[in-house]
């Protein structure tokens, strides 16, 4: 026997209806390229994203067709976030960072129709245009100087609000994004409206991000890199202010926007958190964080003692996992009832571990020989499923990367705990095999990462005679400090076995980054390929 509850499709129209019924006088801020402030209301986001429906439909966009974006974080690019699904079509976000062959490669396989474009990355959009078919391109902030272009603000100035919204299946596709294909080939990853409904639901849960509508929502996280982490939808859902920093994310713009917009939530990976704990520890000058709650970080780990010491400057981390395949949010390292009342240490232990999945995300690990036990100590590759959960690729079944009973395979090596709690020890690729054993180099680095002389540090397998690969690590210092080799390795000695400790230590100046933040592994590998550590 079947329920009766209605078959009420979850979709992006439900969320646009709602911020625009209920939030009409919440606010969005947007820094525009110029460092000022610009700030409207979900009242005015709906009627221009309305305008914008209207123009998408005017160029003849269909249901189903992709319409790329090339944007920084701002409010036209909220805009576009909404009135794409609306139309019924696919909203693509394009990486801004890539390399141009990169660029035109996505948007051929994707068949992007239409691009949305900043008027600031018309530069880059020129290299790509004489290798890729678009059939219309929209300018924000248009001087004129693009041929054949629609501006964007003329066009909604232009056009009336479009009245009547699409009826839309909730499976209909309703944005996409492309991996950064680190391991060959970029692939696409296409997200449904239903996905994008019940992610967005999750991430406002209290054991998540814990978002209402009393809530100013910082994500200092580029709206290309894996839907924002969802935010957008999100805030839209429940009301939450939202402050879009533009392409400005260094620590002072992002440090002066927490504290003049009164954020209370923020998001970002751990790079970004690094260079705003030197500025607070720069003592430069002092920022008001008190409305503070907490500020969400992921796509890489951070060390403890970055928790630490943000912790002491009032900006509490929310440690959370993720992938562009999970819409992003997977799991979430909030501290369980049962450790409320440990001690500080074993907290901050449990905040740096990657926690547990978010209702309906499933987690499990495995091994070749089959699945490992949840004894938080048998290495295996981290297996998930769930509804915001990708089952395939943008016209690539990724037979790989899926087991025979479903479950999508993450590349991430991970122990779970009895508890359920996750912990990444590497990605698969970046984990160090040492005579037949498992050297965890996130580990090492969080490790490295609490020296006070180390300011980053990234640890890498080298190639050797007899145990296959050993580690090197790769690090930078804090202006004006100094530590050797010995001290580091001395430093690591009482918390690894002797044979996880590296054998080389190399002092750089920066560690390269990738293209949304993280540090780029593979640019350090190439760059000590040649590298020899003696047997
Ligand atoms: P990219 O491959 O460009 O990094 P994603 O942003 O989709 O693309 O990255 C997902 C990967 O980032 C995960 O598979 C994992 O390796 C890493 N990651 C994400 N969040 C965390 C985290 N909290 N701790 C450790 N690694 C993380």
């Amino acid at each position: 026997m079947n329920g009766q509850m209605m078959d009420f499709p979850l979709t992006i129209t439900s969320i646009f209806r709602r911020a625009e019924t209920f939030f009409r006088a919440r606010e969005v801020v947007t820094r525009r390229p110029d460092k000022t402030i610009t700030r409207y209301r979900f009242g005015d986001f709906a009627d221009r994203t309305r305008r914008l429906l209207r123009v998408l439909q005017d160029l003849g966009v269909q249901r189903g067709d992709r319409v790329a974006t090339l944007a920084w974080t701002h409010a036209h690019h909220l805009e576009a976030y909404f009135a794409v699904p609306l139309a019924g079509a696919v909203l693509h976000t394009l990486n801004l960072r890539l390399h141009p062959d990169d660029l035109a490669y996505i948007i051929n396989h994707a068949e992007d129709r239409v691009l949305i474009v900043d008027a600031s990355l018309v530069p880059l959009l020129e290299r790509i245009r004489p290798n890729v078919k678009l059939e219309t391109v929209i300018v924000i902030g248009h001087d004129g100087t693009v041929k054949d272009a629609v501006d964007y603000e003329s066009a909604i100035a232009n056009a009336e609000p479009a009245t009547d919204l699409p009826d839309l299946d909730e499976r209909a596709a309703a944005a996409m994004c492309y991996t950064t294909g680190t391991t060959g080939k970029p692939k696409g990853v296409l997200y449904s409206h239903r996905s994008i409904a019940l992610h967005s639901l999750a991430i406002c849960l209290p054991d998540a991000l814990g978002i209402g509508e009393c809530d100013a929502v910082l994500p200092a996280v580029p709206m290309f890199h894996a839907n924002g982490w969802g935010l957008p939808y999100s805030c839209a859902m429940v009301g939450a202010k939202l402050v879009l920093p533009g392409s400005h994310l260094d620590p002072v713009s992002v440090l002066e926007l927490l504290e003049g917009e009164r954020v209370t939530v923020a998001g970002g990976v751990p790079t970004i958190w690094m260079s705003i704990l030197q500025t607070l520890e720069s003592g430069q000058r002092s920022y008001d964080l008190s409305a503070l709650r907490h500020v969400l970080v992921g796509g890489s780990a951070p060390p403890a003692s970055l928790i630490r010491a943000l912790d002491k400057h009032g900006i509490k981390v929310l440690h959370a996992w993720g992938m562009t395949e999970t819409s992003p949010l997977g799991t979430v390292a909030r501290v369980p009832a049962a450790l409320v009342n440990a001690s500080e240490e074993e907290q901050y232990r449990c905040r740096s571990k990657q926690g547990r999945p978010t209702p309906f995300v499933e987690i499990r690990a495995a091994k070749v020989e089959g699945l490992v036990p949840w004894d938080g100590q048998t290495m295996g590759e981290l297996e998930v499923r769930g509804p915001w959960v990708t089952s395939g690729y943008f016209k690539d079944d990724g037979a790989d990367r899926f087991t025979a009973d479903g479950w999508f395979k993450t590349g991430d090596i991970a122990t779970i705990d009895e508890s359920g709690t996750m912990e990444i020890q590497d990605r698969s690729k970046d984990l160090i095999k040492s005579g037949g054993e498992w050297i965890s180099s996130v580990a090492l680095e969080n490790c490295l990462m609490g020296h006070p002389a180390v300011a980053e540090a990234a640890v890498i397998a080298i190639a050797h005679a007899k145990w296959a690969e050993r580690p090197l690590a790769v690090v930078v210092l804090k202006p004006g400090a100094s530590a050797t080799a010995d001290d580091l390795r001395a430093f690591l000695a009482p918390q690894f076995p002797k044979f996880w400790l590296p054998d080389a230590f190399e002092f750089i100046d920066a560690i390269p980054r990738t293209s949304v933040g993280k540090f780029l592994k593979s640019a350090l590998r190439e760059r000590y390929k040649t590298y020899r550590i003696e047997a």
